[in-house]
């Protein structure tokens, strides 16, 4: 930009800031801004439209239309050529304004006369608040200085907006961040609580958008990139393995960081007037515009860590560090884009209410500890960190995935009774810990838990759990950040087995691969994961760390039974090789003279098609068996269990499903094998009825899916249940679910 254009910039900058300093109410700010820059640029028309829902623009200020038309003239999102800008977050630069796809003339404004029209998105990391305009008579295309101008102007207009300083005056915008919105993202761990927000990384506030002093916000920039370079020097080398994901994001984080077109950027918004703060948000915002555009993962990927380096680079120029100091309000809820579990277990056990994020899945590792909190999780809930303020009221309804933010009092009540409800059911589910859940016609279903942290233990006597059915063993290595050493780990495997006091805790080996990927390991570019290198698969390939996990157990188990399962067994050849490893290790540990075991279990984990129809050697041959319905469920369906479009479309109670757990548990009843189902599904209350009619002894699940599943199973003849299913079958449903349904309807 040449010299004379940047000096101009500064000067209408300059004027910006004396009407910011100015007591004047926000309309009569809005007016003085749009006389300056119609004059400073010398054209006919400027507006300036904002938003006053979050579908509607509303012309807020103009010189050139009709005076009238302030607060009248709307228009939603999309609508129009102000309307596209606003939509499509990109500059609208036409000499032909009538000619251009999508015009909408508004007769109220006058806007007719003119023929050139320019608009610039109004944004501040990525989140679009309004739109500014200029016109003119004649067709013209605006030049890339005066676009570029209007750009740094535009930046300053998010600024202060964000700050408030339109609020208030006749017709004027009500303030930001204090509406109730709605979030509808995904579920990611069910229940329902209120608290105050949380922002895991408070957002950073700018409150000097314009400067004076050019040079001193270079030399602040210079500064501060330097500092930037020495972080990312440092993570680097603290970080793994050579060629690991993290080093490969860090390597990208230091391509960025030295970036000379970014710098030059930057140091342009500078000299155009606008503070090393602004100018750093103003290109962040440029990065997320595309971000949202950019159909090419890795693209996406990259424009994602500049914008994690921008952030960085904002807190070390505002000096507001990750604690910016805000207190931690009571019943916290913690609003996040993204959080690695390592981050997440930092809060510790029982400091959070619930959390929200914007991105994250139902597989991720947040949701995967949110689960062992057994806190509400949503996921998905788009722009929440840009609209929810440290101490905000938020309704968190896990179970629907929807987060209330501000919510007025009808919502709120209606929360009330939702959480009072929920809360008298677990009271009832409380007077039941000490009962067996035993049906009506007197069958015993041992109800155990799921863990995976040491965390979990305490709810072992709390929810009733007769043991722990399932404890995967990964997340213990998915929280850390390199390789758990042999010792640890048999000293973390020794304190479950006390925890446990005596209770059966079935480990599982390694289940590694698929969407548990271990940052210090190698990634594998496998095009179908889910279906790849995985779990025992992994654990064969390259038993160094199968081997390492099974010393680690049977020295924590000295003295006491161990229980051990393998989990992804597609055929009895891998059963049979590691159980090989495990015999080998016990017999290295009988020569190393370590004291061993009193009892061993050895069992596989049936979690695909093939398994079930493994000869009956196999079923004789193990020690137990679980079936793993989450992934048995993928494959038999053919529906990726962490793709929400396909993932629902096929239920458990699918007559044909039904038939295949049918067989299971006729070969494990013929070769007398202990038989349970640790799938999410055994959670569910309908499901564990119709799990246990079919046969099955032994149900694994979330410690907070006992009270209902023991409830309703204590109040059901399962023969009956047995009968209605088979009765279903015999005509053809295709799934029984109508039919249990209504009958556990009838039942008292
Ligand atoms: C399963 O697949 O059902 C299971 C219990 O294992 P995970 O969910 O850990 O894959
Ligand atoms: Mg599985």
């Amino acid at each position: 930009m040449p010299d004379r254009t940047e000096s101009e910039s500064r000067k209408l900058l300059g004027r910006l800031s004396a009407v910011m300093a100015a007591t004047s109410v926000g309309q009569t700010r809005l007016d003085r801004i749009v006389q300056l820059i119609a004059s400073s640029m010398g054209c006919e028309v400027c507006s300036i439209y904002l938003f006053r829902d979050a579908e509607t623009l509303e012309l807020c200020a103009t010189v050139g239309l009709k005076a009238e038309a302030v607060h009248q003239t709307r228009m939603r999102l999309g609508e129009g050529l102000v309307g596209r800008t606003a939509r499509d977050r990109v500059v609208t630069n036409t000499a032909n304004a009538p000619a251009e796809r999508g015009f909408r003339y508004m007769p109220e404004t006058g806007e007719e006369r003119f023929s050139s029209f320019c608009g610039v998105p109004v944004q501040r990391l990525g989140e679009v608040l309004g739109v500014l305009v200029v016109q003119s008579r004649a067709a013209r295309i605006y030049t890339p200085d005066e676009v570029y101008a209007l750009e740094v102007v535009a930046m300053v207009l998010a600024e202060m907006t964000e700050l408030g300083a339109f609020n208030g005056g006749e017709g004027g915008l009500s303030p930001r961040h204090q509406r109730p919105i709605t979030f509808r993202g995904l579920s990611g761990q069910e229940g329902a609580v209120a608290g105050r927000v949380y922002l895991h990384e408070p957002r950073v506030v700018v409150t000097n958008p314009i400067s004076e002093d050019p040079d001193k916000e270079l030399a602040r920039l210079n500064a501060s990139i330097e500092a930037l370079r020495a972080q990312v020097d440092e993570m680097l080398a603290g970080a793994g393995t050579v060629d690991s994901e993290e080093v490969g994001v860090l390597e990208a984080y230091r391509m960025f960081a030295n970036s000379r077109s970014w710098l030059r950027r930057m140091e342009e918004d500078i000299r155009s007037g606008l503070s090393a703060e602004a100018a750093v948000e103003k290109e962040q915002s440029h990065a997320r515009a595309r971000m949202g555009q950019a159909s090419d993962a890795y693209l996406r990927d990259r424009l994602h860590d500049l914008d994690d380096l921008s952030n960085r680079l904002l807190r070390i120029l505002t000096g507001q560090g990750r604690d910016t100091g805000a207190a931690m309000p009571d019943s916290p809820v913690l609003v996040a884009r993204n959080i690695g579990p390592g981050e997440l277990l930092e809060y510790g056990k029982g400091a959070l209410r619930a959390i929200v994020l914007e991105e994250g899945s139902v597989g991720s590792h947040a949701a995967i500890v949110a689960r062992a909190w057994a806190i509400p999780l949503v996921i998905r809930a788009e722009g929440i960190t840009t609209e929810a303020l440290n101490g905000d009221l938020i309704l968190v309804d896990g179970e629907q995935g929807i987060a209330h933010l501000r919510p007025d009092d009808i919502v709120r009540k209606a929360f009330e009774d939702k959480i009072a409800m929920l809360a008298r059911a677990q009271e009832r589910y409380a007077d039941l810990r000490e009962l067996p859940a035993q049906s009506l016609c007197g069958t015993v279903i041992g109800l155990h838990m799921n863990a995976g942290l040491m965390a979990d233990l305490p709810s072992l006597p709390s929810s009733g759990a007769e043991g722990v059915g399932l404890f995967r063993t990964e997340l213990q290595f998915l929280v850390r950040n390199q390789m758990p050493k042999r010792a640890e780990l048999s000293a973390l495997y020794a304190r479950v087995m006390d925890a446990a006091k005596g209770k059966r805790v079935v480990f599982r080996t390694l289940d590694i691969g698929s969407d548990k990927v271990l940052s210090y390991m190698k990634p594998q570019d496998e095009p179908n994961p889910a279906m790849g290198w995985r779990a025992i698969r992994l654990g064969l390939d390259k038993p160094g760390v199968l081997r390492m996990q099974l010393q680690a157990l049977i020295r924590a188990a000295a003295g006491r039974c161990l229980t051990v399962m393998f989990p992804f067994i597609a055929n009895p050849g891998e059963f049979r090789l590691a159980r090989a490893e495990f015999n080998k290790a016990l017999e290295r540990e009988r020569i190393l003279g370590h004291p061993l075991p009193d009892k061993v279990e050895v069992g596989a984990m049936l979690e695909t098609p093939s398994l079930a129809f493994a000869s009956y050697a196999f079923f004789r041959e193990v020690d137990f068996l679980s079936v793993g319905g989450n992934d048995l469920k993928q494959f038999f369906f053919a529906a990726d269990r962490e793709n929400e479009r396909v993932r629902r479309r096929y239920d458990m109670l699918e007559s044909s499903f039904l038939e295949l757990l049918s067989g299971i548990v006729g070969r494990c009843a013929s070769a007398g094998t202990p038989l349970s189902f640790c799938g999410e599904d055994a959670g569910r209350p309908v499901e564990a009825v119709a799990l246990a009619a079919m046969g099955f002894r032994m149900l694994s699940m979330r410690p907070a899916s006992i009270g209902p599943v023991k409830s309703l199973l204590r109040r059901v003849n399962l023969q009956e249940a047995r009968k209605v299913i088979d009765d279903a079958r015999i005509r053809g449903d295709e799934s029984v679910r109508p039919a249990l349904t209504e009958w556990l309807a009838r039942q008292p």
